[in-house]
Formats: structure tokens, C-alpha cells, sequence
């Protein structure tokens, strides 16, 4: 970013309006293809973005029956490249990431649970996804903490990741490629420049500046709809967006699984560091912020009939997060106004897996690539002009 010598604008390259998981993961692909990027995050790094919290499954088996296939396809993608996305981000950062390909165990506590596994297994198979049918001794031999009463599991190649070390480590990687990160300064407007480009407004502690950028990403999750209502004289697309929170929580002490172990009603995802996430509640509540007592008792006794070990270990913490969810719950991502202007928001429940697929798209189609037709495909579904309003024609 450059600074114009007696004036409070700034000129950059690239704007990327909130520094959550996908902000941070598109400009880190867009410095990477050289260009100058500003991420601009109204909080600290980590403070407000739903990863800050979130328990990084990478979960495309898992959640085959809950997803729309192309969103599914996008997911396969992601997890075809994460391991070697996180692989050269620890590279460059000397940050571990967490990455972990142990896999899923989703296990069955009674016959009603057998039969949801039993149809999600359908499923795979129809998709060609990898899944594989254990009993419940089987998947007690896998992990011995497992209740004694298990009826049977699907274990599934799916992976995890620690969405706190991602938010850590792309920062760092940032800096180093060059970009700017502005913490603690809020966007408060998007403008089309006269001379071309846009004027994005920012205030940080009551003083208001503005950064020209030639090219703006919208990635400001749940709150994309309140960045993207004051863009300033354009036909910008609506985004029918809402928060979904999410309450999750983290024990600790001595780890009892390996795998991440789910059940149709609660997941354990085991850190490395002897960190157990259990979560998370689904909340249509707004940007109501406070943990409910009902949320964690309901959690915990899921998570207790599972691994009844849990009961032994440290409450260390209780966390809330708000998923970003588009009215069909699948992500934009795309140009919004045929010109420099791009969103990269409602992930939903996905974005920590969704993320370097997110970027790797993004970033191209920001650079003039001619995209090729598999990605084509992969992206099509995802085009923040599927909200544009619409004639509708009434007969009478
Ligand atoms: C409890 C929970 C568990 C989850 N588990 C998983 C999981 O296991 N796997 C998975 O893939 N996904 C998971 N998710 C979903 C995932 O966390 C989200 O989809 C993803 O983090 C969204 O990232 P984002 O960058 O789009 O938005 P956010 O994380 O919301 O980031 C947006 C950022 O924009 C900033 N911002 C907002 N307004 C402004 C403004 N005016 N000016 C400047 N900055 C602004 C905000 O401060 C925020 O930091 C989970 C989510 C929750 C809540």
C-alpha cells in the first residue's frame, strides 16, 4: 500500500475487506501471483472470524448428505489441495497447521443412528466416495474410549485442520509476501473511482481515510450484507445473507481419540495438543453473541454418550462464532458489478475447508485467467449474480 504524501488516501492494488479465513486465504493467492494486496479487518485478526472458533473439519464425506453435489464437488477439490496448501503455508510461516488425515469415525449409538449411517453409506457409494462399514467392536478397536455400546460405524477419509493456527500462520505469510494488514479499521463504504477503480472509506478510532484500490474483494462473512447495502452508485448485487451462530467448545487434558469421532448429533475433533473441540449448536438468532447454558449441556451430554471420558477432562472454553449463510446455504464467489468489484462469502458451514479452494478460484478469475473448463464448472454454481432480482411475471 502507498501513502499519498498530504492526503489521508492510500493507494493499493487490491482491497480485501475482512480478514476472516476466506479474506485472508484469497489475498494470500493474490500476493502470491504478485500482486499488492490490503486486507482491511474491522477487529484484530482472529477476533470476530467464525474460524476464530470453528473446529476445521475438512468434512466432504462426512456431510455428502447435507450438501448440494456441486457444493460437494467444490469440497473434493478443497481436499485434493489442502495438504499441500497447508503444506507450503507452514513452509513459508514455520507455523504448523495442524493438518491431521487421521479421518472420521461417525458412530452410531443406537439402531435409529445405524440406520442414518447406513443411508449416508448409500450415498457415498452413489457419489463414488470413499467410506468403510465397521461394527462397533471394530470401530472400539480403532478407539478404545469409544461407550461400550456402540452399534456400528463408517469410517471416512475425511481430514482436520486448526483453523486458529490457519489465522496465525496467513497473516504471517502476508507480510512476508509483501501485503498490508490493517486491524481495528472498519469499512464504512465502497465507491467507484471517476478515475476508474473504487474509494473504499475506513475509519479506525474516529478518523475517517480512504484507500483507492483497482479491484475490491467483499469477504466480510456474516456481515457482507451490511458492507455490501452502502456501496455507493453501482447495481450492486443483494446478497441475502444472515447469521448462523454456532456454539462450540473446547476441552482439554488427556487425549482420549485419534480420529475425529462424529455421531448424527454432535462432533469431537482431537487435537494433537491434547485439545478436544466438541460442537457445535446451530442458532438463528442473529449477532446474539452470549453462550446459552442449554447450548453447552446439550453438547456435552451428546458428547458424553460417545466418549463417556470426556466427562474427566478441563471445560476450557466456550465459544460462539457466526456462520456466514446465503439464502440457498451455498457460497458467493465472484464478480458482483462485471468490473473490479468480487465477492467471497457464505460458507456457511464450510469455510475453513472451502478456503484455499476459494483463493485459488478467486484469484484467477481477479488476474484475467482464462479458466479451464473444469474449474469453469466448478465456479459456475457459485456466482453472486444467482441473487440478482429478477421480473417476475404475473398473469392474472
Ligand atoms: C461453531 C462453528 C464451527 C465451524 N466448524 C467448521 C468446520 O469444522 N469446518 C469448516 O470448514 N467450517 C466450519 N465453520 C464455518 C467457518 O468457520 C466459516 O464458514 C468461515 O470461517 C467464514 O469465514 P469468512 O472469512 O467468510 O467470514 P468471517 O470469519 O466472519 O470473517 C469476516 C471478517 O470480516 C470482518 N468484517 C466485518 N465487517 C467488516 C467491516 N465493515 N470492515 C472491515 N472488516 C469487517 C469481521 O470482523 C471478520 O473478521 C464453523 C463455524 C462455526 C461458527
Amino acid at each position: 500500500m502507498t501513502s499519498l504524501p498530504g492526503q489521508n488516501t492510500s493507494i493499493t492494488d487490491v482491497a480485501v475487506v475482512g480478514g476472516g479465513i476466506i479474506g485472508l486465504a484469497v489475498a494470500h493467492a493474490l500476493a502470491h501471483r504478485g500482486r499488492q494486496v490490503t486486507v482491511i479487518e474491522g477487529a484484530r485478526i482472529g477476533e470476530r472470524a467464525a474460524a476464530g472458533v470453528a473446529a476445521g473439519m475438512l468434512a466432504p464425506s462426512s456431510e455428502v448428505d447435507l450438501s448440494d453435489p456441486r457444493l460437494t464437488e467444490l469440497a473434493l477439490a478443497a481436499h485434493a489441495m489442502y495438504g499441500q496448501w497447508t503444506a507450503a503455508l507452514e513452509a513459508e510461516t514455520g507455523i504448523d497447521t495442524g493438518y491431521d488425515a487421521t479421518g472420521t469415525l461417525l458412530v452410531a449409538l443406537h439402531r435409529d443412528h445405524l440406520a442414518l449411517i447406513d443411508h449416508l453409506h448409500d450415498f457415498q457409494r452413489e457419489r463414488g466416495l470413499a467410506a468403510e462399514r465397521l461394527t462397533g467392536k471394530q470401530a472400539r478397536d480403532e478407539e478404545p474410549y469409544l461407550a461400550p455400546g456402540i452399534a456400528g460405524a463408517l469410517r471416512m477419509p475425511d481430514a482436520q485442520v486448526n483453523p486458529r493456527s490457519l489465522l496465525a500462520a496467513l497473516p504471517v505469510a502476508l507480510v512476508r509476501a509483501g501485503a498490508t494488514i490493517l486491524e481495528d479499521t472498519r469499512i464504512t463504504a465502497i465507491a467507484p473511482s471517476d478515475g476508474g477503480g473504487y474509494e473504499v472509506s475506513t475509519e479506525r478510532d474516529g478518523v475517517v481515510s480512504a484507500i483507492h484500490a483497482t479491484q475490491v474483494v467483499v469477504a466480510a462473512g456474516a456481515w457482507s450484507r451490511q458492507i455490501a447495502s452502502p456501496i455507493i452508485g453501482m447495481p450492486v448485487v443483494p446478497l441475502p445473507m444472515r447469521p448462523v451462530k454456532g456454539e462450540i467448545l473446547r476441552l482439554r487434558g488427556e487425549r482420549l481419540i485419534r480420529h475425529v469421532v462424529r455421531t448424527p448429533d454432535v462432533y469431537l475433533v482431537p487435537r494433537a495438543d491434547g485439545e478436544l473441540v466438541v460442537g457445535a449448536t446451530m442458532v438463528e438468532l442473529g449477532f446474539d453473541a452470549r453462550p446459552t447454558a442449554g447450548g453447552v449441556h446439550d453438547l456435552l451430554r451428546e458428547a458424553r454418550r460417545a466418549v463417556p471420558g470426556i466427562a474427566e477432562l478441563e471445560l476450557a472454553e466456550v465459544g460462539v462464532g457466526f456462520r456466514p449463510a446465503l439464502r440457498d446455504h451455498l457460497p458467493a464467489i465472484g464478480h458482483v458489478d462485471g468490473d473490479g468489484l468480487f465477492v467471497a462469502t457464505g460458507h456457511f458451514r464450510n469455510g475453513v475447508e472451502l478456503a484455499p479452494i476459494t483463493a485459488r478460484l478467486l484469484a484467477a478469475l481477479m488476474c484475467g485467467d482464462q479458466l479451464d473448463a473444469g474449474d469453469a464448472a466448478l465456479l459456475a454454481p457459485f456466482a453472486p449474480d444467482r441473487f440478482a432480482p429478477t421480473t417476475t411475471q404475473v398473469s392474472r
